[in-house]
């Protein structure tokens, strides 16, 4: 074999103590004895490593052909056609370094018309949803189950200055409002939940003709949102792929589309 495998854990400290060291280290030992493996080694980070040290790895990324994700203590000087968005993901996901993100950006990027009205399922730091308001969109409806990124949401969408198009909420689907209706849905959560919103009914609240971007889908999970999709009579439009990531573009069917086609027939 030869190989090895590290596993990394973070642990709390409490009173100059790691919590849970020592029942790692029992099971490490129980472990070492039905196949050798190394000793486990510590080491101590201070708060404000942990806090800051990703801030390091964290630069001004440029995505798709205009838009720009701008780390809020970092500086830039736009082009003339960027559409930069100033970001503070903190603890939340979403800073435009994940390929299920930059995928989707591509996505609003091409498909976005400006007065589209869009809801962003999952939300998380709140980038689509800007993305989408500072690409045209009319309005944004933005979700996230966690109100952790609710919270981050809402101050991105401040710094952005987008308050009066984007609205985060604390939820998911089914909405509030069960007969609003929008022109685009962004879904970045993994295939498992986008197949379970679908099977809920997210696509009634898509209008006929209107776009689904579906993200967040490591490429052996694809078929399984392909087959909901197609169980649903959606056709996809794009498929986007980036290392093992993929993110699906769909179009939900206009009724009476067939209709037309066979009068014409
Ligand atoms: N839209 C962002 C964040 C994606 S991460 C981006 O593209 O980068 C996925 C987010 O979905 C997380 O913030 C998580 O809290 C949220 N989430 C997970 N399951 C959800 C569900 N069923 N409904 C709504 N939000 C959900």
């Amino acid at each position: 074999m030869g190989s090895s495998l590290t596993v990394k854990v973070y642990l709390p400290c409490e009173n100059g103590q790691a919590v849970g060291q020592q029942e790692i280290e029992q099971a490490l030992w129980h472990l070492s004895q039905l196949y050798p493996i190394p000793a486990p080694r510590f080491r101590r980070l201070s708060e404000e490593d942990w806090a800051h040290a990703w801030k390091k790895h964290y630069h001004v990324l440029r995505i798709g052909r205009r838009i720009v994700v701008k780390p809020s203590w970092q500086t830039y000087t736009p082009r003339p056609d960027d559409v930069v968005i100033e970001l503070d993901p903190g603890m939340a996901f979403g800073t435009g370094l994940h390929p299920s993100t930059r995928l989707c950006l591509i996505a609003l990027e091409k498909h976005l018309r400006p007065g589209m009205r869009v809801l962003d399922v999952g939300t998380g730091s709140g980038i689509l949803a800007i993305a989408a308001a500072r690409l045209g969109a009319s309005s944004v409806l933005a979700l996230d189950i966690d109100p952790l990124a609710v919270k981050v949401a809402r101050a991105n969408v401040a710094t952005n200055q987008v308050e009066h198009l984007v609205s985060v909420e604390p939820g998911s689907w089914p909405i509030a409002e069960p007969h609003r209706t929008f022109d685009l849905l962004l879904v970045n959560i993994l295939a498992e939940t986008i197949v379970e919103l679908l099977h809920k009914g997210l696509l009634r609240c898509l209008r006929e003709a209107g776009l689904l971007v579906a993200s967040g889908i490591i490429n052996s999970q694809e078929a399984r949102v392909v087959e909901a999709l197609g169980a649903q009579g959606v056709g996809l439009v794009e498929r986007l792929q980036e290392e093992d990531w993929v993110a699906l573009v769909a179009i939900k069917p206009q009724i009476g589309a067939e209709l037309g086609s066979f009068q014409r027939g």
